[in-house]
């Protein structure tokens, strides 16, 4: 069952915390209280909270720790957990013909136990809310998306499910085998009825969907359009793979006659309603095409370093003005699936481009919580500590022997290894408690995945 939301009348006080809000203005407090009523942000500022307060059923004393906001992870593949550590050594098109073959067997009871075992990993890493992009639906694999949507709110995780697709096989100029992809039409009957069935677009909502098609090399232009008519027809948003590896680019180049960005423009794909994974590819002229029309991007520093694939330009999207948020991808191709160490590599690797200052240890913890709320849409609702705004919080363990020392303590968020996650609250529950998740036992997520992982190898 979902985890359901606390009282609205409850309070809950965090003090004697470092506080970084992450609003327009990076206001920070080095001694200060959050209070939560309900599922909202009721107060933040310095020094202790109001002593007015009534009905507090818990307060905790945040000497030693950092708040920030809950991380958003704007791009995964949620089934990926149960094909971790396979075609280690490939780029991208390699290491997806390697993988089709095994995904074109899941169902939706392994989706499950992978979704638990993704969904786990992210909230443990600090995460509050994520997207999940799943586009491999088999004949005869059950309610996949169902079953995703049903493990995640088991864990209490804020979700954008994203009805993906393939439509593109290898018969018709595409990468992945025939048997791997639907037809169109089935493709936007399914994604029609999921918008249908789950899409709630009310302030707080605990679920939204999206429409996904997976990539221009998997996917016809017939079905690229009629989505983007169809994701607008019903008011939700459009994401998918671009720009990814240079392969693609060629890919592009000789079927469609242009590059990936261009392509889009051509299909309807650009706009503040679209955010697309990777975007490592992009040349001036793209990157300022993102800008104009407010695309946003889902920046995945470590499968791009998994898969040879390049560094995204991130500072220059940023100084442009793009939208950009941080993904952890399929796991598949980031065996970690934590989202608070994509904070330290994004950091990292996008000083390779040449610059320190390419991003600061606080422009990582905005790529991490507002960039990525603004690329789901969310951004008056999640992604900084404001008043109003729902609690979503991360309560990081600064004072341990990893961290103790470093001067600032966003840098030891963003600079050191990963703080230990004392608490983290989605819609003001507590769903990790001192590294742990609260509401399933992680034990039987690990064997459940483990089982699953076996099952899927077994039926190639
Ligand atoms: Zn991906």
């Amino acid at each position: 069952m979902a985890v359901q939301p606390p009282p609205a009348d409850q309070r809950i006080v965090i003090e004697n915390v470092a506080i970084a809000t992450v609003d327009a203005n990076d206001t920070e407090y080095a001694r200060g209280h959050v209070v939560i009523l309900g599922n909202r942000i009721e107060s933040v500022g310095n020094g202790p909270a109001p002593q007015w307060l009534d009905n507090v059923v818990r307060r905790i004393n945040g000497e030693g720790h950092l708040i920030t906001p809950g991380l958003v992870n704007t791009h995964h593949h949620f089934y990926q957990w149960i094909t971790r550590g396979l075609a280690q050594d490939s780029i991208l098109f390699d290491w997806l013909v390697a993988l089709y073959p095994i995904w074109s067997r899941i169902d939706d009871r392994l989706v499950h136990a992978a979704s638990q075992g993704s969904a786990a990993a992210l909230l443990k890493s600090g995460c509050t809310t994520a997207s999940d992009h799943h586009y491999v639906f088999p004949q005869g694999g059950g309610d996949i998306l169902g079953a995703s949507i049903e493990a995640v709110g088991e864990l209490g995780m804020r979700f954008t499910a994203l009805r993906g697709s393939m439509s593109r096989g290898k018969s018709d100029g595409g990468l992945p085998p025939d048997f791997a992809v639907e037809k169109t039409e089935d493709i936007l009957i399914a994604s029609e009825a999921a918008v249908d069935r789950w899409h709630d677009s009310s302030f707080g909502s605990m679920l939204h969907v999206a429409i996904a098609p997976c990539s221009p090399f998997s996917v016809t232009t017939d079905l690229m359009r009629e989505a983007a008519e169809l994701a607008r027809r019903k008011g939700v948003r459009l994401h998918t793979h671009g720009s990814e590896a240079a392969e693609e680019e060629q890919f592009c180049k000789e079927l469609f006659g242009m590059g990936p960005t261009d392509y889009f423009e051509s299909v309807g794909w650009l706009g503040e309603d679209v955010w697309m994974a990777h975007c490592v590819h992009m040349n001036d002229s793209d990157i300022a095409k993102f800008a104009e029309t407010g695309t946003g991007v889902a920046h995945c520093p470590s499968s791009n370093a998994r898969l040879a694939a390049g560094i995204a330009r991130v500072p220059d999207m940023l100084t442009a003005g793009v939208p950009v948020g941080l993904g952890v991808d399929g796991t598949a191709s980031n065996e970690s699936g934590e989202l608070g160490t994509e904070l330290r590599n994004a950091l990292l690797i996008n000083r390779l481009h040449g610059r320190p200052d390419a991003l600061t240890a606080r422009s990582a913890l905005r790529l991490g919580t507002m960039g990525g709320a603004r690329v789901l849409g969310r951004q008056n609702e999640i992604g900084s500590i404001e008043v109003g705004k729902l609690a979503d919080l991360a309560l990081w363990k600064i004072d341990g022997i990893m961290h103790s020392s470093i001067a600032d303590p966003v840098a030891a968020l963003t600079m050191g290894a990963l703080p230990p996650l004392a608490t983290l609250f989605v819609n003001g529950n507590a769903v990790v408690e001192k590294g742990n998740l609260t509401t399933v036992n992680e034990d039987q997520i690990a064997l459940a995945c483990a089982r699953a992982a076996k099952e899927l190898a077994s039926r190639v």
